[in-house]
Parts: C-alpha cells; sequence; structure tokens
C-alpha cells in the first residue's frame, strides 16, 4: 500500500457538506417532512397541505395570535397573551395562553407560562415558572384547531376586556 500523496489525501477526506434542512411535521396528517433550511413555504409531499415557514424571534409585548411552521423564541422581554401555532417554541419572558407546537417546546428558566401547552416534546429548564396544562407527545398536536396555513402574527387582543360598568342599574341582594 503506497501512502496517499498530500493532495489526493485532502481530496479524499473532504466529506460532503451537510445539507442546512429543517425537519418538520405536518400539521395535517402528521407526515415528517423535511425542508432547506431557506425555504419560506412548502407542501406536505402526502397530504400537500401548504406549510408558511417563519421564524418568529419576539421581544415586545404581544396581545394577539400567531401562526407559522417555523420557530418561535419569545425573548425575556416579551410578554404574550394569546394563541401560538408553530413548528418550534422557546419561552424565555412571559406567556399567557394556549400554544400548539407542531415539534419541541422548550420553557426556559425564569421564564412564565400560563395556560396550556401540546406539543411533541417538553423540555423545562429549573427556574421556570409554570401553571399549565400539558398534553405532550408525537401525535399531540395533530388535528387541533386550525392548522396554521399563513405565517403571520396578530397583534390585536383576542380577548378585550371587558368595558366597566358606568351605570349599576340593580344592585345585587345583599345576602343574610
Ligand atoms: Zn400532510
Amino acid at each position: 500500500m503506497s501512502p496517499l500523496r498530500p493532495a489526493l489525501s485532502a481530496f479524499y477526506l473532504r466529506r460532503p457538506r451537510p445539507k442546512e434542512v429543517r425537519k418538520l411535521c405536518c400539521p395535517n396528517c402528521g407526515e415528517a417532512i423535511e425542508v432547506s433550511q431557506k425555504a419560506f413555504s412548502a407542501r406536505c409531499p402526502r397530504c400537500t397541505h401548504p406549510l408558511s415557514i417563519k421564524d418568529f424571534d419576539l421581544e415586545q409585548a404581544i396581545d394577539g395570535e400567531l401562526s407559522t411552521m417555523g420557530q418561535v423564541r419569545l425573548g425575556p422581554e416579551c410578554r404574550m397573551t394569546g394563541n401560538i401555532h408553530c413548528a418550534q417554541f422557546t419561552n424565555q419572558g412571559q406567556f399567557r395562553g394556549k400554544a400548539v407546537v407542531y415539534g419541541p417546546i422548550e420553557i426556559e428558566g425564569h421564564s412564565l407560562t400560563k395556560g396550556e401547552l401540546i406539543g411533541h416534546s417538553l423540555l423545562v429548564r429549573p427556574g421556570a415558572r409554570m401553571l399549565a396544562k400539558v398534553s405532550v407527545g408525537p401525535k399531540a398536536s395533530q388535528a387541533r384547531d386550525c392548522p396554521p396555513v399563513q405565517a403571520k402574527l396578530t397583534n390585536v387582543p383576542l380577548h378585550p376586556p371587558p368595558l366597566k360598568p358606568t351605570l349599576r342599574l340593580r344592585e345585587s341582594p345583599v345576602a343574610g
């Protein structure tokens, strides 16, 4: 066996570059899908369900609804009240509402989570405050609510606070 010449060994040692893919799970049929990390949209090869992929990195206060097949990260300064549909959810801030995640959920330390979490897996780091109903499993988020179609964020209160009555029409009877 003759040793490889330096130039040749360099050639043989070069490995193919890993493809940058994003692993998703079809919200409609559950099919595991791999799409390019650069793709903004895709279709499920099995059921042709359209997937809109956009990552959201939020630092502000939000009262509304967020839907995407990308990743959602609530930063330490983010306070969100509302509903989230996404493929991956990380909470580093404060979240109150319902998150349906077609993938992993990560709850970071010093974060606050109240409401309902549904996802494929859940990681809660020490120091996180959580008061939530949780459903976790590979099919937990399947066939829940309306699957996300458009990557969009609406910053509109879903449940506006009720108007305070200015005039009390009838006094409630006092017990006893
Ligand atoms: Zn599908």
